[in-house]
């Protein structure tokens, strides 16, 4: 990275830690030529980021097609707003800390899955069902059996 003050390109990283957004990782760095002292801010270039699907086709990561989709298996639930945005961001940076460009289309939903566990139960089934595209009923119940030891915390209706 070259100093912003005098143009040398041999400058030090002197300390890396995650920006307050937890998207981008933030360098002090310190140019050895002129003392310089300054900050940069390294994020992932999410348009880089490509989905494969199980079919083999690709397509452009799309966040609010992530959130759309999280919110739809969360309406009408009691979540605060809040609590859903940091889970979506919580969601993109772990795909972007996975560390590829190509990121197959199950890895998406299983970490959406997982995240929408510890949320709320519901929701996770709904998405779940979605998904993984359950036709069979008994492959449902099973399913709604196993998620139920640990993360059922209410009694909601379920649609
Ligand atoms: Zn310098």
């Amino acid at each position: 990275m070259r100093c912003p003050f005098c143009g040398n390109i041999d400058t030090q990283v002197k300390d890396s830690r995650p920006a307050e957004d937890h998207v981008s990782i933030r360098r002090r760095r310190f140019c050895p030529a002129c003392g310089g002292r300054f900050t940069t801010y390294e994020r992932v270039q999410l348009r880089d980021l490509v989905v494969v699907k199980s079919n083999g086709r690709r397509e452009d990561f799309d966040r609010d097609k992530l959130e759309r989709s999280i919110r739809i298996a969360l309406q009408k639930r009691p979540v605060e707003p809040e609590r859903i945005d940091q889970m979506i961001s919580g969601i993109v940076r772990r795909l972007e800390s996975l560390g590829e460009t190509d990121i197959q289309s199950k890895n998406v939903g299983e970490i959406v899955m997982e995240s929408l566990a510890r949320i709320d139960t519901v929701a996770y089934v709904r998405f779940a069902s979605v998904y993984k595209n359950f036709q069979a009923a008994d492959d449902f119940d099973k399913f709604v059996s196993e998620l139920r030891p640990d993360s059922v915390t209410d009694n909601s209706e379920e649609e």
